[in-house]
């Protein structure tokens, strides 16, 4: 449930943490200050995640990324690995990590049959089938969110005819538009004997899974993960400082970055709780930190 704002800013207002008193720092320095000299020995982790965070009306905000989140929450592990004290409360009974629960295949509706992985997470198992042309197949491997695998994806295309020029000539020969006549009659007469079934696997359910830290970090964000940054200037194009110089291509393509910056409807307290309940998910703390990508 979001936090109101009144929530947000009464547990931000509150003096009983020991380091209260050095609020006015930026961000920066709080965390700097933190993570030094023992400072979150003996400190609850809510209250230390409360310290260096952003308030607005109704949104919190790291400046961290989820790896620096991560790498903050492990220094404080490490520093108070006897007693991990996450919260002055314990979470409730209701209070779960943000799983995936749906009814039907998110992919689509219509899909028919379960399967459950070793995860314990409950995929789509329904199988379609493809039948291509096999000298015209190209596959590409991708991301799929759905499934949260890599996986690899099969078409077909149809040879490219030759183009005109922009003044309207036609710049290719006749052996060119030979050679296209050529292959397009082969692309007609061709028999589709190249078979790709592939399975949905798409994610209904992972309840019964062990959640890593980063995974349950995603999900509670509501910014995105990466971002897109040119060099120089925020949107302008310019020169690109990380190519080659003798790269033909001067301008900045943009480069993906983690996003420093995540956003959550909730105080540090109860991102503490989150915290617990992942450590909690296996004995003596052995849930993953970081998510491996599984490879279909
Ligand atoms: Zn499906
Ligand atoms: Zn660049």
């Amino acid at each position: 449930m979001p936090h109101t704002a009144s929530q947000i800013f009464k547990k931000w207002m509150e003096p009983d943490f020991k380091f209260f008193v050095n609020r006015e720092g930026s961000i920066e320095e709080r965390m700097k200050f933190l993570m030094q000299n023992n400072n979150m020995k003996g400190e609850y982790l809510g209250a230390c995640l409360d310290y260096i965070r952003w308030g607005g009306q109704t949104t919190v905000m790291y400046e961290l990324g989820t790896t620096g989140l991560i790498d903050f929450i492990q220094y404080w592990m490490r520093e108070n690995k006897d007693n991990l004290i996450w919260a002055d409360k314990a979470p409730s009974e209701r209070f779960a990590l943000p799983y995936i629960k749906h009814d039907k295949c998110p992919r689509n509706g219509e899909h028919k049959g379960l399967v459950r992985d070793l995860g314990g997470r409950i995929r789509c198992s329904h199988k379609s089938k493809k039948e291509l042309k096999p000298s015209f197949v190209h596959s590409y491997t991708t991301f799929d969110e759905f499934s949260d695998m890599k996986i690899t994806e099969s078409f077909q295309s149809e040879p490219i005819a030759p183009s005109y020029d922009e003044d309207g000539s036609f710049p290719c020969d006749n052996k060119e538009l030979e050679a296209y006549g050529k292959e397009m009659d082969k692309f007609y007469h061709e028999e589709p004997s190249f078979v790709v079934e592939d399975i949905c696997y798409a994610i209904l359910s992972d309840e019964n899974s062990v959640l890593s830290l980063e995974r349950i970090l995603d999900r509670l964000n509501l910014e995105l993960k990466y971002r897109t940054v040119y060099c120089g200037s925020r949107y302008a194009f310019g020169p690109c400082k990380r190519l080659n110089e003798s790269d033909e291509q001067r301008n900045c393509p943009g480069h993906t970055e983690e996003n420093k910056i995540t956003v959550h409807t909730f105080d540090g307290w109860t991102l503490a709780r989150y915290v617990q309940k992942w450590y909690e998910q296996v004995d003596n703390g052995q849930a993953s930190v970081f998510e491996k990508t599984i490879q279909a």
